[in-house]
């Protein structure tokens, strides 16, 4: 069973047809979304209505919460606010309610999929205090549970646990251990913020408990133009160059 993972597409229609295509070539049983379809750039009907027809399980992010107008965007920084504010007014009905239709967490198996954190959509998985805090909700909800999927930092990570402590390892292909528990964010779709521009993405073999990590390239440059044309703030498209 391969199952390929997504996170935070943030409506960039140009990164997120790009990744669909490589998963493609790479093959995959199930496509898996951990949130943050809309929200910054220029295109979330478009990256909403992909998801909805395309059968690709996904759970709500922090920004498609505020853009179905389910919360208001009150911890987000002005440029968020502004880009998930024009979101909203730009989703049809039809987008909005699939959005709110969404669970915030999945469980499939052994493997189980957040935006945030777990129980959390909006806290992010930063420190080594965070990590122990999930991975101790991760064996809380149920001890057949191994690996977590998570998105939210837009930055790529691979934590493990394993006789009590918790490792920072190596954002890069790898084995699983079948006696530890782990934390996996496939970096961003639509938005990376690592450094390095390309969509980010990755697909977990079960039978082989293998993680691989891809990176494709994609016309960042129309996504830009749709940014500027929309009135969105500038700063949205020239982030997408320096992947910050
Ligand atoms: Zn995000």
């Amino acid at each position: 069973m391969r199952t390929a993972v997504i996170a935070d597409i943030h409506s960039n229609l140009e990164a997120l047809q790009a990744v669909l295509a490589r998963i493609e070539d790479l093959g995959a049983d199930e496509i898996v979304c951990l949130g943050d379809i809309v929200g910054y750039n220029a295109n979330p009907n478009e990256c909403v209505d992909i998801i909805r027809s395309g059968n690709i399980k996904c759970v709500l992010g922090n920004h498609d919460v505020c853009a179905a107008d389910l919360e208001e965007p009150d911890g987000f920084n002005p440029i968020a606010r502004r880009a998930v504010l024009w979101t909203r007014a730009e989703l049809t009905d039809e987008n909005k309610l699939f959005l709110r239709s969404l669970p915030r967490e999945l469980r499939v198996k052994d493997l189980f999929f957040f935006h945030g954190s777990i129980h959390d959509t909006n806290r992010y998985i930063l420190y080594m205090s965070d990590a122990v805090d999930n991975f101790a909700l991760l064996a809380g909800i149920g001890k057949l549970l191994r690996i977590g999927f998570f998105g939210h930092t837009h930055v790529r990570a691979v934590l493990s646990h394993s006789r009590g402590a918790v490792f920072v390892e190596l954002s890069s292909d790898q084995w699983l251990a079948e006696e530890n528990r782990y934390l996996i964010n496939p970096g961003s779709v639509g938005q990376p913020r690592d450094g390095d521009p390309r969509a980010s993405f990755l697909v977990y073999d079960a039978d082989k408990r293998r993680v691989i990590f891809s990176r494709v390239e994609y016309d960042l440059h129309a996504c830009q133009d749709k940014i500027i044309r929309a009135g969105l703030p500038s700063w949205l498209a020239e982030r997408l160059v320096s992947g910050s």
